[in-house]
């Protein structure tokens, strides 16, 4: 059988925020560089596994989708253990996806140890392919409010989406 890469780190992320926001299609534009209009959103991805290389340091980088359960509201503290980081997405043409984050927000710190304060948080706006509901300033101001970084993305063109989980793993290597 096939070794396993070696690695230094080991990461978990978590993608978080409504359905259809597109967490699934950026996780498998990061892992796969694959796209699918017609995605199953009740199937949706558990986790998926990516090996990084920063600067020399080999990080094993699991990443977590909620697979379609964000609609029965039934997250739950197992769901967040662990996490090191947590990628809050809404879709900058869906002003409610926007809107729900700080009940997003809320559980984040619910289920975290420290109230959450110890996870890396980034918030990211996707669909930008499309035309937007929410402005860029708007959300700016409220990642900023609430400490945390502020990127846009579309799974669908590519952009943005490897800068988002580069920056998580960035940010969780520089966490003291
Ligand atoms: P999830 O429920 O948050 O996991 O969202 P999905 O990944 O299932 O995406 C929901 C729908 O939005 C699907 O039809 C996707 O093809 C579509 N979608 C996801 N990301 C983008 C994007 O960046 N641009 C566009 N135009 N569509 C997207």
């Amino acid at each position: 059988p096939p070794k396993e890469f070696p690695y230094d780190y080991l990461f978990k992320v978590l993608v978080i925020g409504d359905a259809s926001v597109g967490k699934s299609s950026m996780l498998l534009r990061f892992t796969d560089d694959s796209f699918d209009e017609h995605i199953q959103s009740t199937i949706g991805v558990d986790f998926k596994v990516k090996h990084i290389d920063m600067d020399g340091r080999r990080v094993k980088l699991t990443i977590w989708d909620t697979a379609g359960q964000e609609r029965f509201r039934t997250l739950t503290s197992s769901y967040y253990r662990g996490a090191h980081g947590v990628v809050l997405v809404y879709d900058v043409t869906q002003t409610d996806s926007f809107e729900n984050l700080e009940q997003w927000l809320k559980e984040v710190q619910l289920y975290s140890p420290n109230n959450g304060e110890s996870v890396i948080k980034l918030l990211v706006g996707n669909k930008i392919d499309l035309d937007r509901k929410v402005e860029r300033e708007r959300a700016d101001a409220w990642a900023r409010s609430h400490g945390m970084l502020f990127l846009e993305a579309s799974a669908k063109t590519k952009e943005g989406i490897r800068q988002v989980f580069m920056e998580v793993v960035q940010k969780i290597l520089d966490n003291p």
